[in-house]
């Protein structure tokens, strides 16, 4: 897999940027290695693939959703087939350990299998109209080229789930991936390439999100958004789409509660949220960052919490005993220390790490150690912000209607969790979640692809990926009236 080493995929073609520049990538766990040369890319190669998205459009809309299913069918086996050659590419570029990286790939696989599924039955409805012999129906319309956007925590997972229901729906697709994480895209790409898509339906094109991120998303040729990233982006996007009413997708940031209730399982809590919060390093949309206890039950859980959060072992994703990796890179560790170092000036105690680890095995790699803060207060900077790393903040609270409102008093609304057996007031906290996605002992972080992936209040706008709305996002409904009478 390099054909695609500091090249795009365009038009069916594997070629390198128009000006012939590339960027390197290195790999977190020991930045001397380089991972990849990169394509670095500008509006020249934003426009060739928009171009061949539109002149593959029409006739990849014309094909029967049958016919599509059989190219993304031959991908997907392609994929299984890979797995472990995927995952171990993932690594390198992200950092995670080797099982989450597999288990990034086996989440593709499941989503890609259910959106192609999806993509079949692109039903419309068929209902009685008052009008007198008139037949009257909606069918399911693709929208043309669709710019996909994708971060580096899930950069093989996020791509995958977006351009199935995509592809499926009849759409054709310009990808842009992670500046730090290009390969995993790519190599999604690549999959697809290999499974004989007409030339021009999927491409590729790698480089900076304010080159080629601004370019294609701000193209009228453009007729949907698909992106998947920080809040702030997001924003953005939403306003340069606003120019020419493109449907956006945004799946954006989260500051993830976990609610602990004095009769719950302590067992099942500290495993759920210690999963929750460390694994990828902390770095998932849906990483559980605060836990909100009562008082009475807060000594015992964070002194669990903390033994099981030191007895997580650091290192290379790659090596079999690691198991937790380093951070993506270095402006995402300077980040999580500028956070942590806040967090001590506003008076939160810290029981555990806050440090990157620098001494031998570690140097030269973007190590942040799981990091425990106590005293923490709801109008901090941490327990309000995403740290996107392995930082997790205890709030004590007085009472369950205290905990509900900590819980929705902040401006992200993506996942969360209570833990109790109390069903009275873990069906009222699922009432009163402002999230898109709740849970009950259960960590913030678990989805299936069955249902809806999705985040509100600043979380996230538009239709949530996965589930249903995954290809109703990638289509319009257009409706007929037919007088035959
Ligand atoms: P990011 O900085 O917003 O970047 C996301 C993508 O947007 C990258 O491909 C980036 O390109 C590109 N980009 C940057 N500026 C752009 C612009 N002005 N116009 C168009 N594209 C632009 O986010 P990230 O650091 O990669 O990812 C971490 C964030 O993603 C976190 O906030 C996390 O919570 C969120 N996330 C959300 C979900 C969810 O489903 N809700 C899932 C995963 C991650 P470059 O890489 O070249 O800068």
């Amino acid at each position: 897999m390099s054909a695609f080493d500091g090249k795009n995929f365009i038009g069916g073609e594997w070629r390198p940027a128009a000006s012939g520049r590339t960027f390197e990538q290195r790999n977190p766990a020991r930045l001397a290695e380089i991972t990849g040369t990169f394509a670095d890319s500008a509006q020249p190669d934003v426009d060739a693939a928009i171009a061949a998205a539109q002149a593959a459009f029409p006739a990849w809309r014309a094909l029967s959703p049958l016919t599509r299913k059989a190219y993304l069918d031959k991908a997907l086996r392609a994929m299984i087939a890979r797995r472990d050659e995927i995952a171990t590419a993932i690594t390198r570029e992200n950092g995670k350990v080797l099982r989450e990286a597999k288990s990034e790939v086996d989440s593709a696989i499941k989503e890609m299998d259910y959106q192609i599924a999806e993509g079949v039955r692109l039903c419309g409805q068929t209902v009685p109209v008052e009008v007198g012999g008139t037949l009257a129906y909606s069918t399911r319309e693709a929208l043309g080229p669709v710019a996909i956007v994708t971060p580096w925590n899930f950069p093989f997972n996020v791509p995958c789930r977006k351009a199935t229901p995509a592809l499926m729906g009849g759409n054709t697709v310009v990808l842009k991936p992670a500046s730090l994480t290009p390969r995993a895209g790519l190599i999604f790409t690549a999959l697809l390439a290999e499974s004989g898509l007409p030339p021009g339906v999927v491409n590729c094109v790698t480089g900076g999100g304010g080159s080629v991120g601004t370019a294609l998303v701000g193209d009228p040729r453009i007729k949907a958004i698909s992106f998947t990233g920080s809040t702030a982006v997001g924003k953005s996007i939403q306003l340069v789409a606003a120019r020419h009413l493109t449907p956006t997708q945004l799946e954006l940031g989260g500051k993830n509660p976990a609610i602990v209730l004095p009769d719950a399982n302590l067992d099942l809590a500290v495993a759920e949220i210690i999963k929750g919060a460390f694994a990828c390093s902390g770095q998932w949309c849906t990483s559980t960052s605060r836990v909100i206890v009562l008082e009475e039950t807060a000594a015992e859980l964070t002194e669990r919490l903390v033994a099981a959060a030191r007895a997580l072992t650091l290192g290379d994703g790659a090596v079999e005993s690691s198991g937790m990796g380093p951070v993506c890179g270095t402006k995402q560790k300077a980040d999580i220390l500028g956070y942590i170092a806040k967090g001590r000036a506003e008076g939160a105690r810290l029981l555990l790490g806050g440090a990157a680890l620098e001494d031998e095995g570690y140097d030269g790699g973007c190590f942040v150690a799981p990091t425990i803060f106590d005293r923490v207060t709801p109008d901090m900077l941490v327990a309000r912000e995403e740290i996107f790393g392995p930082v997790l903040v205890i709030i004590a609270v007085r009472s369950f209607d205290e905990a509900v409102a900590v819980a929705n008093g902040v401006a992200y609304g993506l996942s969360s969790s209570i833990f109790t057996n109390d069903l009275q007031r873990a069906l009222t906290y699922m009432e009163r979640a402002e999230v898109g996605l709740a849970h009950v002992n259960l960590m913030t972080a678990l989805k299936e692809p069955q249902l809806a992936f999705g985040g509100v209040k600043e979380s996230g706008a538009g239709l949530p990926e996965a589930g249903s709305s995954g290809i109703e996002f990638f289509t319009h409904h257009k409706v007929c009236y037919v007088k035959y009478r």
